[in-house]
């Protein structure tokens, strides 16, 4: 849609240069054609009123093609930056769900019955012999 907008874009700013080109070699008088085919139209189209026209038409064509231009690319930025949106919500969720998982991997660690000191209950670590609290022998 967008990319379709900016060829098109792109197209009527081309065509527009050609016609203004065209128009200028008509007003010049460079062209027979546009001579023969304004002497078959008769006299109410001259060689310069046919190239004035056809450089008012290229005139408005590089305008059209400008405006659908940048209008094309506009909307190819703006699709970018919600791609870009779209990219770090889901980039939060991701953080959100690893997070989540750490903190259930942390909770099924803490569900561990822990040991303890037999006489004054401080925690102890797997290997411990002695107390670090009270410094009694656990054995
Ligand atoms: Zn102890």
């Amino acid at each position: 849609m967008k990319n379709k907008t900016l060829r098109i874009g792109i197209f009527l700013l081309t065509v527009g240069l050609l016609l203004l080109q065209f128009g200028e070699l008509i007003v010049l008088g460079q062209t027979g054609l546009m001579e023969k085919i304004s002497s078959l139209l008769g006299e109410t189209f001259t060689v310069e009123f046919l190239g004035l026209i056809t450089q008012l038409l290229g005139v408005i064509s590089i305008v059209t093609g400008f405006v659908l231009a940048v209008d094309g690319v506009i909307a190819v930025k703006i699709e970018d930056e919600i791609r870009g949106v779209e990219y770090r919500i889901l980039a939060g969720v991701e953080e959100k769900i690893n997070k989540a998982l750490t903190q259930h991997e942390l909770n099924i660690v803490h569900r561990i019955p822990q040991k303890t000191c037999k006489f004054c209950a401080a925690p102890l670590n797997a290997n411990d012999i002695f107390c670090p609290s009270c410094g009694r022998s656990q054995q």
